[in-house]
């Protein structure tokens, strides 16, 4: 679908040495800068001199150099002018979105989101801030192009959905998005290097940095991708939500994630290899498994045409095993008697984790909503990590469907 190599681009950018030539970059700690040219200050306060445009850093929760070098890699891995990051994914979804909405403006928004985007659109947003959301299918065009109205700022969706992992065809929503007066915003959470939605015509990228990018889930943090005018747009002393909210980024969790770019592409991979190996067992098996990478998923084309092959699938599938209690009794087998993984919510850890989606990281989501959503109370999401051997965690599956009797 596109020819750009994400890695190339992250290798192209500027290497930034530390401040004593260490060949990784400084943490830059201080909270304040020191203004070198006072006749800069008016520029630097109105956004038109930062540090990129002859002028300095101002203040930590502004720009900060370790922060902004972290925003850098992550724009240039998903294509983007710019980037910056956040203290969390909430962060950055909550100041992209009331950065592109007004009061009274309408989002349009897919009903499989995670569960914190999901209550933000749903409860906070039209009542502290009069700014309501549609949720549609987005697998179905006409539903989405039937939702926009002359008000929509905003076409939000996932690009692998949690938990149901149906994929965003983001050149049609980019297209619909900008047929309207809207911005195509995608969490692109799920999928680091094998989808990057820009280059295929998204405006915005979000991401929680605490999944796959992180990889050790040890720390929160989130990033944004877009344009220059819209980073700086956020930055704005007067009305940028991520200076006045000031979920910005702490330097030294910068320079942590940054530590671990270079071997997210290995860990992608990994991930999807193994997700993929565990998927067709399931298959195999006649178990009710979802996993883009399997040919009987709906998306399997549709992922296969706009994703990155080398990348694989994603390292997130789910099994509906019918109800709660069969898939607790799995899960506690899995985790207590074989150690296949644990029973956590989150994802993109290196080892594996599984919850039921129904009962916690889709808890927001009344019954209606998660019927909708096609989200049943026995559905277990599992994010495969990569610790042990493939055959090793084959095998304790294997024991474990059969202790419990779903094989
Ligand atoms: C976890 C998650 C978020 C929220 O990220 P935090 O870092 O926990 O704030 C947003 N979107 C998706 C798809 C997620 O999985």
């Amino acid at each position: 679908m596109n020819d750009r190599d994400p890695v190339e681009s992250l290798a192209n950018l500027r290497h930034e040495f530390g401040e004593h030539g260490g060949v990784n970059l400084s943490i830059e700690a201080s909270t304040t800068f020191t203004v070198m040219d006072p006749s800069t200050l008016p520029q630097i306060f109105e956004g038109a001199k930062g540090p990129d445009r002859g002028g300095c850093y101002l203040y930590g929760r502004h720009f900060n150099p370790t922060v902004y070098n972290l925003g850098r890699q992550l724009a240039a891995v998903e294509g983007t002018e710019a980037g910056y990051c956040t203290s969390s994914g909430m962060g950055a979804i909550a100041a992209v979105i009331i950065s592109l909405c007004d009061t009274g403006d309408h989002i349009v928004a897919s009903n499989t989101i995670y569960g914190g985007t999901y209550a933000l659109l749903k409860d906070f947003l039209p009542t502290k801030a009069n700014i309501h959301t549609t949720f549609v299918d987005i697998s179905d065009a006409d539903a989405v192009q039937a939702a926009m109205q002359d008000n929509t700022r905003v076409l939000y969706a996932e690009s692998f959905a949690n938990p149901t992992l149906r994929v965003a065809d983001v050149p049609l929503l980019s297209s619909i998005a900008h047929n309207g007066n809207a911005k195509l915003v995608i969490d692109n959470t799920f999928s680091p290097l094998i989808m990057t939605p820009h280059d295929l015509g998204a405006d915005v990228i979000v991401h929680s940095l605490t999944k796959f990018i992180s990889g050790a889930s040890d720390v929160i943090a989130g990033a944004v991708c877009a344009d220059r005018d819209t980073i700086i747009r956020l930055m704005d002393v007067q009305m940028g939500p991520l200076m006045l909210f000031g979920t910005t980024m702490d330097p030294s969790v910068a320079f942590e994630l940054s530590m671990r770019l270079p071997h997210l592409p290995m860990r992608m991979r990994e991930h999807s290899d193994r997700a993929m190996a565990i998927a067709r067992f399931l298959h195999e098996h006649r178990l009710n498994v979802t996993y883009p990478g399997l040919e009987s998923h709906p998306d399997h084309a549709l992922a296969t045409k706009i994703c990155r092959a080398q990348y694989g699938y994603g390292g997130v599938l789910a099994l509906d095993v019918g109800n709660a209690e069969a898939a607790n009794a799995l899960m506690a087998r899995l985790q207590n008697q074989y150690r296949f993984g644990y029973m956590a919510v989150s994802l993109g850890y290196f080892d594996t984790l599984m919850s039921l989606s129904g009962s916690s990281t889709s808890s927001e989501m009344d019954d209606d909503a998660k019927s909708q959503a096609g989200i049943s109370e026995g559905l277990i999401r599992i994010s495969v990590g990569y610790t042990g051997t493939t055959e090793q965690r084959l095998e304790q599956l294997h024991s474990a469907l059969k202790l419990v009797g779903l094989i």
